[in-house]
């Protein structure tokens, strides 16, 4: 029988962090000696008190269907947190948990895009906003940025961009893949562009949030009037070091919340029992209490830029937060490497992993095609190791 897959899923990209961590994991199954910095995933485990919650959970029995949107306590949970970390006062009816940020973002496209809406991606965006934007028939708009503007838009780049389709913006501050911090100041000027444009609404994704350097995050819907406009995504993936317990959630409009819910219950229902019992714990902690994996990035981020800032051809900014260095790597487009032409950031990080056994993430993935991403959730060994090959095979 023929195979006839959906146009939607055979025009769909593979997702090139989740596709680049499998080549790797089959290369080493293959005996080759391989340094994944590929994946944005802490090397950490999930903290113990974390962990105990979850034991807990299970010995209480807790293995019944869940609320679609989430236990109350876990949402009560969130709405602390928010205050908290956020300044932002939301209701338990306004949270919606789900599995993972990922989910929590497929689900806002889904309900607030219509075939041919535009959805503004400022550049470089996390690889999986365009996707999702695409699922929904949505075109994408990028609106470049560069290393020289330390990959942040301008008001006026905003402006410029927007048309009388555009409803959505995706914002995303810390930064995935560039590690840029918008300031408060960055982003009320964004805010005074979008005041003019109701139509907008800003999904607020602040996954990295806890992951800075010293510039507090701020978010999106503390701007006063935002708040209406602005869904607020987060989750424990990064911070907590969970990435496989699938928790994120978000913070909405009441109606956008209940859109969100019955999105999910025709799709997924409640997210896992164990994991939001859990996740209780967790968002109920202070951010002190996972403070040790930052200090240990930020040592990392130093080392890393140190070391790759002696490799010639390297252009490098300095990452304010999560755990990616993404630099410019255009100096070594059109060179020739054992008779292989390198003309773009695909060939460079494909060079990388044939000849120095490192997997990276071409730019290309996340509309910068002059940078690569590496991400520094490694063992300071492996980081040393990577870039000594990195910088052997480009000597
Ligand atoms: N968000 C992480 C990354 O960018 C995890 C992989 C993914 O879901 O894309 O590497």
């Amino acid at each position: 029988m023929s195979q006839q897959l959906s146009d939607r899923i055979n025009s769909l990209p593979v997702s090139q962090t989740l596709a680049m961590a499998a080549k790797a994991r089959e290369l080493k199954a293959e005996g080759r000696d391989i340094i994944s910095l590929s994946l944005g995933e802490p090397d950490f485990n999930t903290p113990d008190f974390i962990k105990d919650a979850a034991i807990e959970a299970i010995n209480q029995d807790y293995n019944s269907y869940t609320p679609v949107d989430g236990y109350v306590e876990l949402k009560e949970a969130i709405c602390k947190k928010f205050k908290r970390d956020n300044n932002l006062t939301y209701a338990a009816n306004q949270i919606v948990v789900s599995t993972g940020a990922k989910q929590s973002i497929a689900n806002i496209a889904q309900v607030l895009l219509n075939p041919g809406d535009e959805v503004l991606l400022p550049a470089p965006y996390w690889v999986s906003y365009s996707a999702i934007a695409t699922l929904c028939e949505a075109k994408f708009v990028e609106i470049p940025s560069s290393i020289d503007s330390d990959f942040k838009i301008t008001p006026e780049q905003l402006e410029a961009a927007i048309t009388p389709k555009t409803k959505m913006i995706f914002f995303n501050s810390p930064n995935n893949p560039s590690g840029s911090i918008y300031s408060e100041k960055e982003y009320r000027a964004l805010a005074k562009v979008l005041e003019n444009h109701p139509q907008i609404y800003i999904l607020s994704d602040e996954i990295y949030e806890h992951i800075n350097y010293g510039t507090k995050p701020f978010s999106f819907a503390a701007i006063e009037n935002m708040y209406d406009r602005t869904i607020t995504v987060n989750g424990l993936a990064k911070a907590f070091a969970m990435t496989g317990w699938r928790i994120g959630f978000i913070g909405a409009p009441q109606w956008i919340a209940k859109a969100c819910t019955k999105m999910q219950g025709q799709i997924t229902s409640g997210t896992n029992c164990i994991a939001q019992r859990a996740a209780i714990t967790a968002v109920l902690a202070e951010p002190s209490k996972v403070q040790y994996m930052v200090d240990e990035f930020k040592t990392r981020r130093d080392m890393v830029l140190n070391l790759l800032g002696e490799i010639e051809g390297f252009k490098l900014n300095v990452p304010e937060g999560a755990f990616y260095i993404f630099p410019d790597i255009s100096a070594f487009f059109g060179k020739t490497f054992k008779g292989k032409q390198i003309n773009n950031a695909n060939d460079f990080s494909m060079l990388l992993l044939e000849e120095a056994n490192v997997a990276s993430v071409t730019g290309e993935a996340f509309g910068a095609p002059n940078c690569i991403r590496l991400s520094y959730a490694a063992s300071e060994l492996q980081l040393r190791e990577a870039i000594k090959r990195i910088k052997e095979v480009l000597s």
